[in-house]
């Protein structure tokens, strides 16, 4: 058995970075992540809201949105950022956390995690383990229902301040994307069909829209939590981001939840309150926002093929939905 911690937190990206940031430098912190680049290559558009703490790539003010031949423009702001560059600069900033690149935890038993290379005794676990989270599993708790998503980073042919989003029956029960990202744009889908087939129609479409160019792409898939949020699963273990099942199942969105939920159990830990105080800050601030979100995208869903009345009754840029 390996050093004792106060917390130990599974999961290096947007949650898992942005608490281990705001604890308390006297306590003792281990941050253990599979991957050894972890923000390299990470499945994102990389839209966040305006008020999120990181610098824009792109600013964006306005969403379109293209279903059944017809197209709206939403005033909508928010930004594009450079996920990479935040998630390397947050890990390069740590200073007193024990930062374990390259390691899997296996399970948690108890006050033990246990990793593919050593076991380590804690008082606090946090799961900051994304959309698959071994948390959930270890306890048993529902595992998250998740659509696939898939993000293409191509070189952009237009600047543009404006997000699109597009519904099409190629793109089965989900929609495509295009962020712009100053040179580049994030151009995705999510999707309950083939991501690649799906993708390549989409690129090709985008490319015969002269929106981009044809040439070499950055691919990476993820995907997409649609509900069950779990902020606990027991006294000394909790979930944040994307483990506790935060994001938004209509749009996939889930950075500024990760930060938010992060931030709220930092304050909790650091002034000594119980982790119960946490798991009501979310259910009270997130739980009837998200199955509202949930509904409409079962509504999106269910009403499809029918788009017109599929967007038109679920999607965000009407105010019936
Ligand atoms: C294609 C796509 C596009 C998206 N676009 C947007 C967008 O534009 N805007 C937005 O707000 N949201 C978007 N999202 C959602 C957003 O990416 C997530 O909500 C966000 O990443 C959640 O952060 P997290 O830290 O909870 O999880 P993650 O970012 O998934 O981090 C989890 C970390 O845990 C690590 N890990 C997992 N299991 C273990 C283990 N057993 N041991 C050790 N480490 C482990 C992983 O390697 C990973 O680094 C998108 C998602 C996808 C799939």
């Amino acid at each position: 058995m390996k050093t004792i911690y106060d917390v130990a937190i599974i999961g290096a990206g947007a949650a898992g970075l942005s608490l281990a940031g705001e604890l308390d430098s006297s306590l003792k912190v281990l941050l253990i992540e599979k991957k050894r680049d972890p923000h390299k290559r990470i499945a994102c558009a990389e839209w966040v809201p305006p008020m999120f703490p990181y610098k824009p790539v792109n600013a964006t003010s306005a969403m379109v949105t293209s279903y059944a031949g017809i197209t709206t423009t939403k005033d909508f702001k928010g930004k594009i950022i450079d996920r990479e560059s935040w998630q390397k600069e947050m890990l390069e900033s740590l200073k007193t956390t024990d930062v374990h690149l390259g390691e899997e935890v296996l399970r948690v038993e108890d006050d033990k995690v246990i990793t593919n290379k050593e076991t380590y005794k804690t008082s606090l676990i946090v799961g900051a383990d994304g959309p698959l989270s071994i948390l959930r599993k270890s306890f048993g708790l529902p595992l998250l229902p998740v659509l696939p998503a898939i993000n293409a980073r191509v070189k952009a042919k237009q600047a543009f301040e404006s997000t699109f989003i597009y519904f099409m029956p190629e793109i089965e029960k989900g929609y495509g994307w295009y962020f712009p990202k100053g040179d580049f744009a994030n151009v995705g889908v999510g999707t309950t069909g083939n991501l690649r087939v799906t993708l390549d129609y989409f690129l090709n479409f985008l490319i015969s829209c002269g929106m981009i160019d044809s040439g070499s792409r950055d691919i990476a898939v993820g995907f997409i939590p649609l509900f069950n949020l779990s902020p606990k699963a027991s006294d000394n273990v909790v979930l944040i981001g994307d483990a506790a099942g935060l994001t938004d199942p209509l749009t996939g969105a889930g950075i500024m939840q990760a930060v938010d939920s992060a931030g709220e159990l930092a304050k909790i830990i650091n002034s000594n309150q119980s982790v119960s105080e946490y798991a009501r800050y979310i259910e009270k601030i997130y739980s009837s926002f998200l199955s509202r979100r949930h509904e409409r995208r079962m509504i999106l869903e269910n009403k499809w093929p029918n788009i017109k009345q599929a967007v038109e009754e679920s999607w965000i840029s009407f105010s019936r939905a």
